[in-house]
């Protein structure tokens, strides 16, 4: 069968390894498995949001409420920002899918770092859109715009916090990147790990009120699926002008949120201290593989985020590493696709982190 040319060099997402796969492939139970391969949030989620879904369940027969009234409202309060300024999609990947077709065509180009969220490209790619990527490996905003005045891409992608490096955009310095952008560019701030990085330096928080009062043409992401461990629940944002917002809406397919998401996400925004004691854990237990990456000479990159990134030297093969690190129950993510001899590691619990440097110690 034919099917559509664009889809020919797209290579599917490989999202980290599942836990059950590990348990089919390897033969180690479920229990002994570590995963730390996603971001995913090692103190789960808030238990007021277990309550809250759980007291929700048995009312599953009606479709969502799909004007979002609940989770908008307290996006718009938390964001302080208007409810015509949000769209809520199935993950921040969803909005990504939104204004990918909103934006762009198979005569756009898109403009990312080198090294980026694979999930740009694919979106591009399904536009039949042409990528070009910076040079080099930390957001370079010089090199950004040279490379805005040579090509002129439809959509620029700025990821800060960047996943998989970890390292963030110094805020102000994106501020004036962003002033020297045409209107009709669309630039897309995607802060999926912001609450990382606004609770670890402020110079590097980028608020989305700021960014929608400066620029009409800026769209921010957030996303549940990090901070504020809600991964499974598949819910994120989109904040811009509301004329972006508008534009996107037509994309939407009715209901791309659950109920349980919906009111999950809603509960989640209010617990301010479950937040904070998952990004006080993620930095304490971030100091503990930094002083042990120092220790084995291993080079770490300086991370805004809830993982690390760790860089070998030639003398270690990150492929192998993390092929060792499976058969023994430990799931972390090769980067060696991305060009990079490193692996990302999620900052796990405290245990699981004993655990991953005990095993890297064996191995090296
Ligand atoms: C995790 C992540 C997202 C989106 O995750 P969703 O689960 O789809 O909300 C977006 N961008 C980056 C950089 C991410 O790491």
């Amino acid at each position: 069968m034919k099917f559509n040319k664009k889809l020919e060099n797209i290579s599917t997402y490989e999202a980290g390894k599942p836990i059950e796969l590990v348990v089919r492939e390897f033969g180690i139970e479920a229990k002994d498995i570590v995963k730390l391969a996603s971001n995913e949030n090692p103190k789960g989620c808030s238990p007021k949001v277990q309550k809250a879904v759980v007291d929700i369940v048995a009312n599953m027969a009606l479709y969502p409420d799909d004007s979002m009234t609940k989770l908008k409202s307290g996006l718009s309060k938390r964001f302080e920002v208007g409810d015509e300024n949000i769209i809520i999609g199935s993950g921040s990947d969803q909005v990504i899918e939104f204004l990918m077709h909103a934006k762009a065509d198979s005569n756009s180009k898109i403009l990312i770092n080198s090294v980026t969220f694979a999930m740009y490209e694919i979106y591009a790619k399904h536009v039949g859109a042409e990528i070009i990527r910076t040079a080099s490996q930390e957001h370079d905003l010089d090199e950004f715009y040279a490379l805005y005045k040579s090509e002129n891409p439809d959509i620029i992608f700025l990821c800060t916090p960047n996943n998989p490096t970890g390292d963030a955009i110094d805020t102000a310095t994106m501020m004036k990147f962003l002033e020297k952008i045409d209107s009709d560019t669309l630039v897309v701030v995607d802060g999926a790990y912001m609450e990382y990085a606004a609770f670890k330096q402020k110079s590097k928080e980028v608020t989305p009120k700021e960014l929608i009062e400066r620029f009409d043409n800026v769209i921010y992401l957030g996303t549940f699926s990090k901070a504020y461990g809600l991964g499974g629940m598949r819910t994120g944002y989109g904040i811009s002008s509301a004329s972006i917002i508008k534009e996107l809406y037509k994309l939407r397919p009715p209901f791309n949120i659950t109920t349980l998401s919906l009111e999950a996400a809603s509960v989640a925004l209010e617990d301010a201290e479950f937040v904070k004691e998952s990004l006080e854990l993620n930095f304490s237990e971030m100091k503990r593989y930094i002083s042990f990456a120092n220790k084995q000479n291993i080079d770490i990159i300086e991370s805004y985020t809830n993982f690390v990134t760790l860089c070998f030297n030639d003398s270690h093969n990150s492929t192998n590493i993390s092929d060792a690190l499976l058969r023994k129950g430990m799931i972390v993510r090769n980067l060696s696709g991305y060009g990079m001899n490193a692996i990302r590691v999620t900052v796990g619990k405290p245990e699981q982190n004993s655990r991953f440097f005990a095993l890297i110690e064996e191995l090296l």
